[in-house]
């Protein structure tokens, strides 16, 4: 009988752009840069999910919503368009309710608050529907810390990339420093440290490796040879 039902109603699978690539890791591991580039190198769609939380915690702040409100914030986050357009250069620029957050997503402040924003269920509900439906096609890059885990679980391509805690942190006050802040490694090291701490440990969706995924240790590596790692793991899905 179970044949029968088969042969009487074919499905025919859905017709993908190509495959659909999640990279997950801790802050300042490289994801981003290394994903814009080999979603270049492919010609896919790039997804940057942690930009989404940021928009949403930039907004809360804002609008001096308590950042463990758990029932005001997924409401917040209801009432909230997050657009995310690419530019020909690579960059993405985020439209909050139609305004502009690109850069002021990037602050400390945001750092500092944004994990604890992304541990609310319906925060996360809401983040990953919306996700799902950006990338159904296939023919993405998407990085963060629960793709492969939770928002695409099917990937073809599923990439663990991580760096020594001290080069992370070392990269991260560069980065600080090259934007004109005065940073502090010290600080730095603190904040990458909570931030690590609460997105592996929340209950909802925590940051791991997942199943099927390849670690990329990149401590020793410049972001041209992590994104020739990752196109080598990518080679091998596509060649048949
Ligand atoms: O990737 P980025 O460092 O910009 O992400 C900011 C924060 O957003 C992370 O530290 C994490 O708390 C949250 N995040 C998440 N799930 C994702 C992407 C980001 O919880 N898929």
């Amino acid at each position: 009988m179970k044949s029968l039902s088969r042969i009487s109603k074919p499905s025919s699978p859905p017709c993908k752009r190509g495959l659909t690539i999640a990279i997950d890791g801790p802050a300042a591991s490289g994801k981003s840069t290394s994903a814009k580039l080999v979603a270049k190198k492919l010609g896919y769609l790039y997804l940057d999910t942690g930009t989404m939380y940021r928009a949403l915690t930039w907004k809360a702040l804002r609008n001096k919503v308590n950042i463990k409100d758990g029932k005001r914030l997924p409401q917040l986050a209801k009432e909230t368009k997050i657009t995310l357009k690419s530019q020909s250069n690579l960059e993405t620029k985020i439209y909050l309710d139609g305004k502009e957050v690109t850069s002021l997503i990037r602050s400390p402040l945001i750092d500092k608050n944004v994990s604890l924003i992304s541990t609310i269920k319906g925060i996360r509900e809401a983040m990953v529907e919306e996700q799902k439906k950006i990338g159904k096609e296939g023919g993405i890059v998407a990085e963060g810390r629960d793709i492969g885990t939770v928002v695409f679980p099917k990937a073809e391509v599923k990439i663990f990339l991580t760096a020594s805690f001290k080069e992370r942190v070392r990269r991260r006050w560069k980065e600080e420093i090259n934007k004109g802040l005065s940073s502090e490694k010290k600080r730095v090291a603190i904040g990458l440290l909570t931030r690590d701490r609460i997105d592996s440990q929340r209950k909802i969706a925590p940051l791991k490796k997942a199943r099927g995924a390849v670690v990329i240790d990149n401590t020793c590596l410049n972001i041209p040879q992590t994104v020739d790692r990752i196109l080598e793991v990518v080679k091998t899905k596509l060649t048949p």
